[in-house]
């Protein structure tokens, strides 16, 4: 038969109307978040500890509810509706996070008083972001999965496009809302990413025509059907706007999302062996359990990785000597290098697995690789400071580190969805990518703590001293550093277990 498919570089039309979406969804994403720890701690006065913990509740949020969003896109909405749904949100989150009320502001005896409408308002901004990347996140990317039949060769291709669109999103926005919060006021920054959103939504609503009928509901009946007088389509976005009534709790209270995570961690990997033991046996058994081994690393990986906007931004603000090439950028903007590593370095790794042929490691390795280049990324942080004698930290320190976690980010991500897809029984693959992503919603967590190792007390309202914030983040870094070899090299002694477990399946992987 004669494929009538209109391609655009080898690919279908539509990774485009996916692609620019995504990239303004990461926009608005990274953009925030990259303002979020300074917003906190200058602007409303938070401590380090309440700062570090608030980021680690919404992010942990944030990439634990896609589980949920993606289930409800599977069973009823269709990734497309689920889409315009979340962008919405989306749209309303970040708009609402342009409203920036009072400063704080601090007596001569310590005491801070808040504008409490301004930090209820930015709460609430956060659940809407929460409900949108729920609605929009895992569903955006497996309907670039359907966009391939089952054995596509452009399939892992598409997907690489696809994060380097993610990572063009995220460099934009960490140059641009980073700039326009420090040169206007953080209503711009936060605003830009709204704006962003928006252009974003109306990409994707504009492609419909090319998705061609691509990610609709595949229960339309359903959806029509009314219950109580209403379709049931929009009692399920009356049900979904309701519940940011919890998430606007939830992340005010940060030992309900750490019980939240550990209950449903702990429910995933009683259903897993469940499943395991009762629906499969032999090969399909033993790659289930490889890939639920492989889950657990990567908790590790991000909360070591995610140190990015907590604790080593406000490095970059304090301690770096933000110089390189006469140019001063602001702490925030060193987060676009990650991106920036990862628009030039994708192509290249997505070939030289593929050049490596049979000595092409297996994933465990892979993952094992990961682990000890984020330690080693601490390690320059650690080196930098140890060189630094009485000034400040030289810039190229923190460049090298985003390098370093930048190619484990290469060799454990994009890996690691694939790996998802091809080790998971055909009848729980949404169910197991939701796990991936919740395994990341605990790294989050468990990031923020591990943060509060560095937390400077700022309490008398000056800036922190020097040498004294240097020892704070020594001691961080030094310990990331061993963590991150630590487990590298205990993944590396699994491995030839793991291997076996996987049997050859991984062979397949990126070609
Ligand atoms: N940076 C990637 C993204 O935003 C991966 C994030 C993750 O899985 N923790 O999609």
């Amino acid at each position: 038969t004669v494929n009538q498919e209109k391609t655009f570089l080898g690919h279908p039309r539509a990774l485009f109307i996916l692609f620019f979406t995504e990239m303004w969804e990461r926009f608005s994403f990274y953009g925030m978040k990259a303002l979020l720890i300074f917003y906190l701690t200058k602007y409303h006065l938070f401590s380090d500890d309440s700062g570090n913990l608030l980021i680690g509740s919404y992010a942990a949020l944030v990439y634990a509810v896609p589980v949920i969003g993606g289930f409800i896109a599977d069973k009823y909405l269709g990734f497309r509706k689920a889409i315009v749904f979340g962008g919405i949100m989306l749209v309303l989150g970040h708009l609402g996070m342009a409203y920036e009320g009072n400063a704080a502001t601090q007596s001569v005896t310590g005491e801070i008083t808040r504008d409490n409408l301004a930090l209820q308002v930015f709460y609430f901004s956060l659940a809407l972001i929460i409900l949108g990347v729920g609605f929009l996140k895992a569903n955006i990317s497996s309907l670039v999965g359907e966009l391939y039949e089952v054995g596509d060769k452009r399939r892992d291709s598409g997907f690489t496009l696809f994060y380097m669109g993610i990572n063009l999103g995220s460099f934009l926005a960490t140059i641009i809302c980073v700039w326009l919060g420090e040169a206007y006021g953080w209503s711009y920054g936060f605003g830009a990413a709204g704006v962003g959103m928006f252009f974003g939504l109306l990409t994707f609503i504009s492609g419909k025509k090319l998705l061609m009928g691509k990610g609709e509901s595949t229960n339309p009946v359903f959806l029509e059907k009314k219950s109580l007088g209403l379709k049931n389509e929009w009692i399920i976005y009356i049900l979904s706007v309701l519940s940011t009534l919890i998430f606007w709790q939830m992340v005010q209270n940060h030992s309900a999302v750490s019980l939240a995570l550990q209950i449903a961690g702990g429910a995933s990997f009683i259903y897993i062996v469940y499943y395991a033991i009762t629906q499969l046996d032999g090969k399909a058994r033993e790659q289930l359990i490889a890939l639920t081994i492989l889950i657990v690393f990567t908790i590790v990986f991000w909360a070591l990785f995610e140190q990015a906007y907590t604790s080593m931004n406000l490095f970059a603000d304090r301690i770096l000597d933000r110089h390189i090439f006469g140019i001063e950028l602001s702490a925030g903007q060193f987060l676009s290098f990650n991106a920036l590593f990862i628009i030039l370095l994708a192509p290249i790794f997505a070939w030289l697995w593929v050049k490596m042929g049979r000595y092409n490691p297996n994933t465990a390795v892979k993952f094992s690789l990961a682990l000890m280049l984020v330690g080693l990324g601490f390690g320059a942080l650690v080196m930098g400071i140890n060189v630094s004698g009485l000034g400040k930290v030289a810039a190229i320190w923190l460049i090298l580190a985003y390098l370093l976690h930048t190619c484990g980010e290469l060799s454990l991500s994009p890996v690691g969805l694939s790996a998802v897809t091809k080790l998971s029984p055909s009848k729980i693959v949404g169910f197991m990518m939701g796990v991936w992503f919740l395994a990341t919603a605990s790294s989050e967590f468990i990031a923020s703590v591990l943060a509060n190792i560095a937390s400077v007390d700022t309490s008398n309202g000056l800036a922190p001293d020097l040498n004294i914030a240097k020892q704070s983040y020594l001691k961080l870094f030094e310990y990331l550093f061993y963590t991150g070899i630590g487990f590298g090299v205990i993944l590396l002694v699994l491995s030839p277990i793991i291997k076996k477990l996987m049997h050859g399946v991984d062979k397949e992987l990126n070609n």
